[in-house]
């Protein structure tokens, strides 16, 4: 699919479903194409309390597999309709080619960049050029470097797309995914020195949720999903739109390298629809809203926990909860129905025994985004 049958697609789309779907002509690319994306809500983006969440692909153009998964997260919001939840509950911000200058062109070259600056070496590294910790890599300043980082932060129109929507909605954007392939990751920050945001654990735990929904689907000869800091689990990075973006304040970002197989980035396209479906499932997996765990020395028996959780936010509503203790060398996992469809939860635990510890892990998951 070349970029021009794109834009048609999304302009259809919104032909066809005004009442769900906006495009938006952002901007235009460093070679004069048209950068669209699509915003898609049941309350024209004007309810402020609802969650947003916020997608992009091909910053990195050769890297063609995520443009069809964002595609497909449009279709099955729009056009199947697979779950009005989604819609209902979400607000979503769709942008699936955010470098079309360098997606054209990789038809032809392998150049994975988008397009700047001069001479023998044209191009810039898109996923470098956020304004986070940029300037301070060795290896990203060099205009040759296939991870240029650009002449100034956000110095690339596709990224300044990026950069406007998300700071539109930053307040209400719980979720950024960037799509990218290959190597079946959720990368977090922070990338630029391995160090971990103060949300760190929730961060893990959500990207494990959305690792585990995709590989109960994956193929077998498929790379279980890893889930870190991208600076420990792949390698230092400056400039970022993951790392960016947490700084600007939303709670769960993720780089999301795809699948790859043995190709690398030239997956075939009879895998693409495995890779869409499998992602789809992960991006939509219930999410991990809150997590507790203690440890609680000497229970005495007959003793009793009182547990309360609240969500600031009462459009979140608790799809599940699940109590894990383990004590006496017993595991006890409950799962429990109080407060499933609230937005908060109450629950008493009662010891019938004297214990030397327990311990004590409480999730709470909701379907509705984080
Ligand atoms: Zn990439």
């Amino acid at each position: 699919m070349f970029y021009l049958q794109i834009n048609d697609h999304l302009d259809k789309l919104a032909a066809e479903y005004p009442n769900l779907v906006t495009v938006i002509n952002a901007a235009l690319s460093y070679e004069g194409r048209q950068i669209k994306y699509v915003r898609i809500s049941t309350s024209r983006f004007e309810n402020l309390r609802k969650p947003v969440i916020i997608i992009d692909a091909a910053v990195h153009a050769r890297e063609w597999v995520t443009t069809p998964v964002a595609l497909y997260i449009i279709n099955q919001l729009v056009v199947d309709i697979v779950d009005n939840q989604l819609t209902d509950e979400i607000d979503w911000i769709i942008i699936p080619l955010a470098n079309p200058d360098g997606y054209e062109y990789s038809f032809d070259e392998t150049r994975s960049t988008s397009h700047a600056g001069s001479g023998e070496c044209p191009g810039v590294d898109g996923n470098r050029n956020f304004d986070h910790h940029w300037g301070t890599s060795e290896a990203s300043s060099d205009p040759c470097s296939l991870i240029y980082e650009g002449p100034t932060a956000f110095s690339e129109p596709e990224t300044r797309v990026i950069r406007d929507a998300v700071l539109q909605n930053v307040q209400r954007t719980a979720l950024y995914i960037s799509l990218h392939s290959y190597g079946n990751m959720f990368l977090y920050a922070w990338g630029n020195n391995g160090t971990l945001p103060s949300n760190g654990l929730i961060l893990h735990l959500a990207g494990v949720q959305m690792a585990t929904a995709i590989d109960e689907l994956a193929l077998d000869k498929a790379d279980r999903y890893i889930v870190g800091n991208a600076a420990s689990v792949l390698y230092y990075s400056t400039g970022t739109s993951r790392d960016w973006t947490r700084a600007a304040g939303i709670p769960l970002t993720y780089t999301l390298e795809l699948p790859g197989y043995e190709y690398l980035f030239e997956v075939p396209a009879e895998y693409v629809e495995q890779i869409v479906t499998e992602t789809w499932a992960g991006i939509v997996a219930d999410q991990l809203i809150f997590t507790e765990q203690q440890i609680w020395s000497r229970v005495l028996m007959n003793r009793i926990f009182d547990i309360y959780y609240q969500s600031g936010n009462d459009q979140i509503k608790v799809s599940r909860i699940e109590i894990k203790l383990i004590l006496n060398e017993s595991d006890v996992l409950a799962y429990s129905e109080d407060g499933v469809g609230q937005s908060k939860f109450t629950a008493s635990i009662y010891m019938p025994a004297n214990t030397f510890a327990v311990y004590y892990n409480l999730k709470i998951f909701t379907c509705s985004a984080p």
